[in-house]
């Protein structure tokens, strides 16, 4: 039994945990549900429904996590779940090709205009990878920009400098990603055009692509400044290279079209995860055609996956977009915007410095009172002061992101009586924060 001062009254949670500790590394199969960050115990959800998740222990919680972005008509939503059963009913894989992942890609390639065409694959992490291969295969070149904060997945050679469970733990690269896995991975700060033409100077035809997030959560929300994003494209066009924009976060989720529909910026490529799955293992990458027409089988850059397009996943992945209605996404964006409100007020009135930054109805709160521009910005935040108000607000019933480097994700599901509940929390929450001490 670990105790710590927020070991809360869990006992269920608490005995799962300490049995999954004993067949699980860490008791959990992503690092970040460990609460390694926070402390205490991490809550075993046993239900959803709508805005809230209950815990092993029958407590309830508004969810502002979302299963990471995924949930964004909120849990268990009627019609997805119809279109699941409706799935399941008829098998769960058959290794061949079905209807259900053609209907998903023409939604995706309907939805987001630079994406002629689309893989589909099971993780985020497996659509960066591939499109980093693929643009390695495109363009005949090694060398790949990436931002340090942004956090791409678990791929080997993007594993420098990423944000997230990586952030969180303060690790600054991890063994068993080998130099000759790295070697050829730039990480330039966020947010910092001039870096990112000098590594085209100095690197003149090597360079393969530049991955970046759309808008990074990654390393808490922090958008790019005006005009970055662009910045990266001309870059790109500039120099042969491809540019990525992974939109595993904030695809079908900041708009209809993902941040491509709000910044407009084309991509040659992109990345597709969380929210086109409805809660189930499915991603993509895709974009343009004389590009994608170098994958497998129609060209010689291998790609494949026993589980790609499933019947189930993609099922439920189409019902939930085709759901996502402009009517929807006004109402995300106003819960969000009725939520930030709250927690603004709520530290304010405790005066609190903070910025609240967000990326259409992402949104994440950082204790500093600078604009947060890039990684390190955000590693300067006043982390002790997050724990404090997590464990308030966890223990009057408001489930948060276990860490400060992590966007809050809200869906169409939080309704009055789930934002009063937020509402009701966030005092305490905010007193929490003014008295912490490191
Ligand atoms: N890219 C971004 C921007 C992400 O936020 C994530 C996951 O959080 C990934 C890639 C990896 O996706 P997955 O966890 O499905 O492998």
């Amino acid at each position: 039994m670990s105790e710590t001062p927020y070991s809360y009254d869990a006992p269920a949670s608490q005995a799962l945990f300490d049995r999954a500790s004993v067949v699980t590394p860490g008791g959990v199969n992503s690092p970040v549900r460990a609460f390694r960050a926070v402390g205490g115990t991490p809550r075993f959800m046993v239900s959803g429904s709508g805005p809230y998740l209950t815990d092993a222990d029958g407590r309830e919680y508004v969810d502002l996590v979302c299963s990471w972005g995924p949930m964004i008509l909120g849990h268990a939503h009627p019609e997805v779940i119809a279109a699941v059963q409706e799935a399941v009913a008829r098998g769960t894989s058959f290794g061949t090709p079905g209807e259900g992942e053609v209907a998903l890609a023409e939604e995706i390639v309907a939805r987001v205009e630079p994406v002629a065409q689309v893989r589909l694959v099971s993780s985020g992490t497996e659509a960066t990878m591939s499109a980093i291969r693929l643009a390695r295969g495109f363009t005949g070149r090694s060398k790949v920009i990436k931002f340090a904060g942004c956090y791409h997945g678990h791929v080997d050679a993007l594993l420098a400098a990423a944000g997230s469970g990586l952030a969180t733990f303060g690790l600054p690269d991890t063994p068993g990603v080998t130099g000759a896995q790295a070697g050829d991975t730039i990480v330039l700060p966020y947010n910092d055009l001039e870096a990112v033409q000098e590594a085209f100077h100095r690197f003149p035809g090597e360079i393969a692509c530049v991955i970046t997030e759309a808008s990074p959560g990654n390393m808490g929300v922090v958008p790019p400044n005006p005009g970055f994003n662009q910045g990266l494209k001309d870059a790109c066009g500039k120099n042969g290279a491809l540019y990525i924009s992974d939109e595993v976060m904030t695809g079908f989720r900041t708009s209809r079209a993902g941040w491509y529909g709000i910044d407009g910026v084309k991509p040659d490529l992109m990345t597709f995860g969380k929210v086109m799955g409805g809660g189930f293992p499915a991603a993509a990458f895709g974009g343009r055609a004389d590009v994608m027409a170098h994958l497998a089988p129609a060209g010689p850059v291998y790609q494949a996956g026993t589980l790609s397009g499933n019947p189930v996943a993609t099922a439920a992945g189409l019902a939930q977009l085709r759901l996502l209605d402009d009517a929807a996404y006004d109402t995300v964006d106003e819960v969000s915007r009725r939520i930030q409100a709250l927690v603004t007020e709520a530290l304010n009135k405790e005066g609190v410095a903070h910025r609240l930054q967000t990326a259409s109805n992402m949104f994440s709160v950082f204790f500093t009172d600078r604009q947060v521009r890039d990684y390190e910005d955000a590693k300067r935040q006043e982390s002790f002061r997050f724990t404090a108000f997590f464990h308030s607000l966890l223990s009057n019933g408001v489930y948060l992101p276990p860490s400060s480097f992590e966007s809050w994700f809200v869906s169409t599901a939080h309704d009055e009586r789930a934002i009063q509940k937020i509402a009701d929390a966030l005092p305490a929450a905010a007193r929490a924060a003014a008295e912490a001490t490191a």
